[in-house]
């Protein structure tokens, strides 16, 4: 069966994309046969994380349009074969498709054998949102420490349970270890408190995930994985199943001062 999977938030830009782009990538490099889908009509931009915006020719809507079929859609990535990328049409309005659509599109990737189907979400509540959550049937909720992504994350967790979708799981994005030490910024379990359901994962916030997004190239590419593209691969590890222990963000992993320690020790 195919698992298909909204990256949902409430609050823009929190991270949903670089999480359906990494983690796309890192299950299709755990062998799985992933499909993104990207549900932000308008605003899509999940093929320039994963650097395949030159190679889009068709989009959803060409698909529903009966303009192309599914498999010419589907943008295959060079660097990974088992990842495809499913564009949604630029310059459109949320509203050019509806959730039974959405819902039809993916029934048809399902059909193809993928073992997940991951669907970005746009920010809001409105017809995009209930577009990516139409064929879900688990939901992953990226929010940031901060107040105001925590209150959109709990709107749309509301709206999940309503929807059916009970197997919600939380990353917590862009955490910055020291400001949290020096309680200025809601600690990971703070958020879990208020949001109360499972976390899949923290992210560090950290500059390579702005140049990788950049360069369209997924941090979990990198050969040597940073802390970021670590979490990233945790993650997919914990989705299918296995048993990871979160990372110690605290402990000083970059510090500058650790590695002259460690180079005065020889
Ligand atoms: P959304 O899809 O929720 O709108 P994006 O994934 O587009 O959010 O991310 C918004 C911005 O935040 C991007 O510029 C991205 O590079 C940046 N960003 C996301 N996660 C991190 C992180 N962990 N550290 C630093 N920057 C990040
Ligand atoms: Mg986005």
């Amino acid at each position: 069966m195919t698992r298909i999977v909204v990256v949902t938030s409430g609050k823009g830009g929190v991270g949903k994309t670089t999480c359906t782009a990494n983690l796309g990538m890192a299950l299709a490099q755990r062998d799985q046969r992933v499909a993104v889908v990207d549900a932000d009509f308008g605003l899509r931009n999940l093929d320039l994380l994963l650097g395949l915006e030159n190679r889009i020719v068709y989009t959803a809507l060409d698909v529903l349009a009966e303009d192309c079929r599914l498999d010419q859609a589907l943008v295959k990535d060079k660097r990974q074969p088992n990842l495809v990328l499913l564009p949604a049409a630029q310059n459109r309005s949320k509203e050019s498709i509806t959730p039974e659509q959405m819902s039809t599109l993916i029934a048809k990737i399902a059909e193809d054998k993928f073992d997940f189907v991951l669907v970005d979400c746009p920010a809001g509540i409105e017809m995009g949102f209930r577009n990516a959550i139409a064929a879900a049937n688990e939901a992953i909720v990226v929010t940031t420490p901060e107040i105001s992504a925590v209150r959109d994350a709990d709107r749309v967790i509301g709206l999940l349970e309503a929807n059916d979708i009970r197997n919600a799981r939380l990353i917590v994005n862009r955490l910055k270890p020291a400001m949290v030490q020096e309680e200025q910024m809601m600690s990971v379990q703070d958020v879990q408190d208020i949001l109360a359901i499972p976390l899949l994962g923290v992210i560090p916030d950290d500059e390579r995930v702005i140049v990788s997004t950049n360069r369209g190239e997924p941090l979990v590419l990198e050969q040597k994985l940073s802390l970021a593209g670590l979490a990233f691969s945790n993650i997919a590890r914990r989705l299918l199943g296995e048993t990871v222990p979160f990372i110690d963000l605290n402990a000083p992993h970059d510090d500058i001062f650790a590695r002259i320690k460690r180079f005065w020790r020889g």
